[in-house]
């Protein structure tokens, strides 16, 4: 694999279509396939030549042997969560996803699989691997909302040798930004969804490994758990990673730029961002992420209220949940994703009345400058 990046994300391989000379490979909507074709396809539940095509761009993005898609990444994680056995524990990062954390304690609870939640930057969290001899770690960097960096290496240095498989969550920094299968983890897992399709028209999810034995396992989840993709959204995200590194070039410009300017603002207490000087793990992100990603979180120095208005007046930024696409979004975590989240918990989360996290699209950036301070204005 000598092609650099935006080659290897323009140029997909085969397309299965081999005499229409198509450029962009053909949608096969088909549920099955004749028995005994040359590809070995049978149901779509268990392969279809959409997955297969998006399959290999994210290997190849990945730099990794296997990539398997799913139907989100939701369905990624329940497929690498039913490999676990009742009695198994999950040492879990304590800022995961909001859905990761749903799904292990009020779903897979039921099925007898135990969770400790860890603060992974602290070095308790290390001893408790040790101690506990977990069946599985599962980290987040940069976590959702507050963007805290954990050092991968240095985890996955006390799990290799014990054996114990580690799963990242990689949605926020992509594989262009960070490579956690490099730094020692088992498996890599990503929505694609965001900023891998990018055009917030498509929801996907997938698990990339160099480990034979877990591509197997993937493989088997996705057609025995249900949780294949359609082909048309593998399409879809097909198309929109072939602009990954382009768009996300601009994004990460601006998101930068929009930090700075943040942080000089006499209403903001503090702004969180990976690549700046003052982001509390700001050495491990240095040397973990080739750039700081495109979100940005702040603390606004302003009442629920007062921040909600602020939202609201943005022109650029549309108050909505997810991330990753090309159009900036903002989310207002207090009366959006948290808001039935009881004080004691969004205190211990560090998430006060006045964060917002922005999701930096790839709009002109005077324009989502001017914009910010045209609300922030309002503010003073
Ligand atoms: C969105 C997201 C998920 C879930 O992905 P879906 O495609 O929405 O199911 C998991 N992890 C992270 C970090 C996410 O941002």
């Amino acid at each position: 694999m000598n092609e650099g990046l935006n080659t290897r994300v323009i140029h997909h391989g085969e397309s299965y279509a081999a005499d229409t000379g198509t450029v962009m490979p053909p949608i096969f909507p088909s549920s099955t396939f004749a028995h005994g074709n040359p590809n070995g396809f049978d149901y779509t539940r268990s392969g279809n030549p959409n997955f297969r095509i998006l399959d290999g761009v994210l290997a190849s993005v990945e730099g990794c042997a296997h990539a398997t898609v799913f139907a989100s990444g939701v369905s990624a994680i329940t497929a690498v969560v039913s490999q676990l056995k009742q009695g198994d524990l999950v040492l879990c990062e304590e800022n995961l996803y909001g859905c990761t954390v749903r799904l292990f304690e009020q779903v897979f609870a039921k099925f007898g699989l135990r969770t400790e939640w860890l603060d992974f930057t602290q070095p308790q969290a290390l001893d408790a691997i040790r101690t506990s001899q977990p069946a599985m770690v599962w980290l987040e960097s940069p976590t959702n909302p507050l963007l805290k960096v954990i050092d991968l290496q240095e985890v996955c240095d006390v799990t290799r040798p014990l054996g114990i498989p580690v799963v990242v969550d990689n949605t926020f920094a992509t594989a262009l930004v960070q490579r956690p299968l490099e730094l020692g983890a088992t498996l890599s897992l990503t929505s694609t969804t965001k900023y891998i399709n990018g055009h917030s028209d498509a929801l996907g999810g997938a698990v990339c490994t160099n480990d034979p034995d877990w591509h197997q396992k993937m493989v088997f989840s996705q057609k025995a758990l249900g949780l294949q993709p359609s082909p048309f959204d593998c399409w879809l995200i097909t198309r929109g990673i072939k602009t990954l590194p382009l768009r996300l070039r601009q994004q990460m410009g601006n998101a930068a730029a929009l930090a700075d300017q943040l942080a000089k603002h006499p209403k903001v207490n503090w702004v969180r961002y990976p690549h700046r000087s003052d982001h509390p793990q700001h050495a491990v992100a240095n040397r973990q992420m080739s750039a700081g990603g495109a979100i940005v979180t702040v603390s606004f120095n302003a009442s629920q209220d007062q921040t909600y208005t602020l939202c609201k007046q943005l022109r650029w930024f549309t108050m909505a949940e997810s991330l990753g696409g090309i159009e900036s979004l903002i989310c207002h975590p207090a009366t959006m994703t948290h808001a039935a989240v009881s004080a004691a918990v969004k205190a211990k989360l560090g998430i006060d009345d006045g964060l917002v996290r922005f999701s930096v699209g790839c709009e002109d950036l005077t324009d989502l400058q001017q914009d910010l301070e045209q609300a922030l204005e309002q503010l003073a």
